[in-house]
C-alpha cells in the first residue's frame, strides 16, 4: 500500500495551495482528485487581494498579473438607468491588488508550482474510505487503490465525500432558488471598464467583463425561478436573450457563443467541525455560500496556507496534534462571517420583495457611491483585514497584536541585500526588528522549536520590539525575551520540546 504524510482529496484550488504549502515544507503529499483531468471552465472570476498574497508567499503568482483584466468597478442600474458606481478602491498603502482571472488560470498556476516542488496530481482517483485509527489513516479509492497516510485532507468540493466518511455534519439553508450563469461571445457595445449590475423587480442581472483574445468574453448570470426542468445550455442563452432587453433594456446583444453555460442553486452551509481525528475540511467542502462578492475561492486558499504550516510541524513532530485545532478555531469564525455577509448582500441584491427592492434601489446602492463605503467594502472584500487576534493564538497590547496580519513592507536582510517581508515568509517563519536590535537569541529559540526555516529581517519603521512572524504573514508574538518566546512555543505548539 502507498504511503504518504498526507493525502489531499481535491485538485481544486484549496488542495492544490495546501499540496503546494505541504511539499514546501517538505511533508510527503498525494494529492488525488475524482476529475479525469484539469478543469477548463472558468468558474470563479475574481482572485482578492488576499488570495494573491497568498499565492505570492506559495510561490505561484507567475504570470498571473499579466493575464489578468482589471474592471475598475460595477455600474449599478435600477432596469436600464445608471443609478451608482461602485469603484474597487483598493488602499493604496497596500502593495497588493486583487486581479481579475479565471479559476481556471489559478490552478494552472498551483499545478505548475506544485510540479516545481516536485508533487503532482493524480487524476481520475476518487476518494471512497477511510479509516482512522490512532497512527493514521487508510484511504480507498473508487479504483479498489488504498493508501496509508498519517492525515487525510479533504478539499473535494461542496458535495465532499471526505466530510461525510468523516462523520462531520454541514447543516445550512438555500439563499436563493436558483442561478443562471453563462461565459458567453457576444457582440456588445459596451464599456469593458467595469461589471454592470442591473436591478429589476423580477431579479437581478450582472454583466461582468472577462479577458479573451477577441476581448468580447462576458460572464452573464441572473437568479430566475425555479421552472422544475433541467436547463441546457440552448435554454440558458435563450434565457438570457430574453433577459438581456428584460432587466437591462439592452436590445442590441448578440450571443454569438456560450463557452460555459451552469445552473446553481445558492446554499449557506458551515461544517460542525473542520477536524475530525486525523481528517481535516478545507475549502468549499468546509463552507459554501453565494458567489456574489467572489469569497469562496479566497476563503478555500487561506484555510490552505493556515493548515499548511500547522500540519507541517506536526507531521514533522514539533507540534503536537492539538494544534490542528487552531485551524478551526481560527478559520471556522472568518467563514461563519464571508456566510453572514455574502448571504446579507445576495438577499438585498436579489431584491426578494418589494420593501428589500426599494431598500436595494434607494438606499444601498446610493450609499456605494460613498468613496469610504467603497473603500470599506473593497477591503472587506480582499481580506486584508482578516485577524485571528480574537483565537487561541491571539493576543492584546498594540497593534499589530498577535493574530493580526503584517502588511508586506521592504526590508533588508542581515546581510544588508533589499528583501520584501512576504516574500521571505512561507514557508519561513521572520524574526523582524529594527536596525541594530539583538535577535540572535529570538532566533535560536525560534529554530529550537520550527527547525531552520526562520529568518531575520531587519526594518526601520518596524515596531519597537522584535515581531516573530508566522508563515501565513500573521503575527505569532512579539517582545525580546527569549525566555518569554521559549514559553509561547511550549504553549502554542505544545511541544513536548518547550514543555
Ligand atoms: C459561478 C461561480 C462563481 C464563483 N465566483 C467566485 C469568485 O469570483 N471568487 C471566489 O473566490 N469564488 C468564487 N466561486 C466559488 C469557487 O468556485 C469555489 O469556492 C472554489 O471552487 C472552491 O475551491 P475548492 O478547491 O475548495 O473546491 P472545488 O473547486 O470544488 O474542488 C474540489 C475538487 O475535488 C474533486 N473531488 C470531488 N470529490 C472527490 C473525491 N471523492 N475524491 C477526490 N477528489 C474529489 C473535484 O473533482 C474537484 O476538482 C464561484 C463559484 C461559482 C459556482
Amino acid at each position: 500500500m502507498d504511503q504518504a504524510d498526507v493525502v489531499v482529496a481535491g485538485a481544486g484550488p484549496t488542495g492544490l495551495a495546501l499540496a503546494c504549502g505541504l511539499a514546501a515544507q517538505g511533508v510527503g503529499v498525494r494529492v488525488v482528485d475524482r476529475a479525469t483531468g484539469p478543469a477548463t471552465t472558468s468558474r470563479a472570476n475574481i482572485l482578492h487581494a488576499r488570495g494573491v498574497e497568498v499565492l505570492g508567499r506559495l510561490g505561484a503568482v507567475g504570470d498571473l498579473r499579466d493575464r489578468a483584466l482589471a474592471p475598475v468597478g460595477m455600474r449599478m442600474h435600477v432596469r436600464s438607468r445608471p443609478i451608482a458606481t461602485m469603484r474597487f478602491a483598493p488602499n493604496e498603502r497596500e502593495p497588493v491588488q486583487a486581479l481579475f482571472v479565471s479559476q481556471a488560470m489559478v490552478e494552472e498556476r498551483l499545478r505548475a508550482r506544485l510540479a516545481e516542488l516536485g508533487g503532482e496530481v493524480e487524476w481520475g482517483t476518487a476518494v471512497t474510505t477511510a479509516v482512522q485509527d490512532a497512527d493514521g489513516v487508510t484511504v480507498g479509492f473508487a479504483d479498489g487503490g488504498r493508501a496509508r497516510a498519517g492525515w487525510l485532507a479533504g478539499c473535494d468540493g461542496a458535495h465532499s465525500a471526505v466530510r461525510g466518511l468523516a462523520g462531520i455534519e454541514f447543516p445550512g439553508v438555500p439563499v436563493v432558488e436558483q442561478f443562471l450563469l453563462a461565459d458567453v461571445h457576444a457582440g456588445w457595445a459596451r464599456d469593458r471598464s467595469a461589471s454592470a449590475g442591473f436591478f429589476h423587480r423580477d431579479g437581478l442581472l450582472l454583466a461582468i467583463p472577462m479577458r479573451s483574445a477577441d476581448g468580447d468574453l462576458w460572464r452573464l448570470m441572473a437568479d430566475v425561478p425555479e421552472s422544475g426542468r433541467r436547463l441546457a445550455e440552448p435554454d440558458i442563452v435563450a434565457a438570457f436573450e430574453r433577459l438581456l432587453p428584460e432587466r437591462a433594456g439592452e436590445t442590441g446583444v448578440r450571443i454569438r457563443e456560450a463557452v460555459w453555460t451552469s445552473v446553481f442553486r445558492v446554499q449557506r452551509r458551515l461544517a460542525a467541525d473542520y477536524r475530525s481525528g486525523r481528517i481535516l475540511l478545507a475549502g468549499d467542502a468546509a463552507h459554501i455560500h453565494s458567489p456574489i462578492g467572489g469569497q469562496g475561492m479566497n476563503t478555500g486558499i487561506g484555510d490552505a496556507e493556515n493548515l499548511a504550516w500547522k500540519l507541517a510541524l506536526v507531521v514533522h513532530g514539533r507540534a503536537e496534534e492539538a494544534l490542528l485545532d487552531t485551524y478551526t478555531a481560527e478559520r471556522r469564525p472568518l467563514a461563519t462571517e464571508v456566510l453572514r455577509r455574502t448571504t446579507a448582500n445576495t438577499k438585498i441584491l436579489v431584491g426578494e420583495n418589494a420593501v428589500t427592492r426599494l431598500v436595494r434601489d434607494r438606499v444601498f446602492v446610493p450609499l456605494l457611491t460613498s468613496p469610504r463605503v467603497q473603500r470599506q467594502a473593497t477591503r472587506t472584500a480582499s481580506q486584508l483585514g482578516v485577524t485571528y487576534r480574537g483565537g487561541p493564538l491571539g493576543g492584546r497590547g498594540r497593534a499589530p497584536r498577535p493574530g493580526d496580519r503584517v502588511p508586506d513592507r521592504p526590508c533588508r536582510r542581515t546581510d544588508g541585500s533589499p528583501a520584501r517581508l512576504h516574500a521571505e515568509l512561507g514557508p519561513a517563519w521572520v524574526v523582524l526588528a529594527r536596525p541594530g536590535t539583538a535577535t540572535g537569541a529570538l532566533l535560536s529559540t525560534a529554530r529550537e522549536h520550527l527547525g531552520p526555516d526562520v529568518t531575520t529581517l531587519v526594518d526601520d519603521t518596524a515596531p519597537g520590539a522584535p515581531l516573530v512572524i508566522r508563515p501565513d504573514g500573521h503575527l505569532a508574538w512579539r517582545g525580546t525575551d527569549p525566555e518569554a518566546l521559549r514559553r509561547w512555543f511550549a504553549g502554542a505548539l505544545r511541544t513536548k520540546m518547550g514543555a
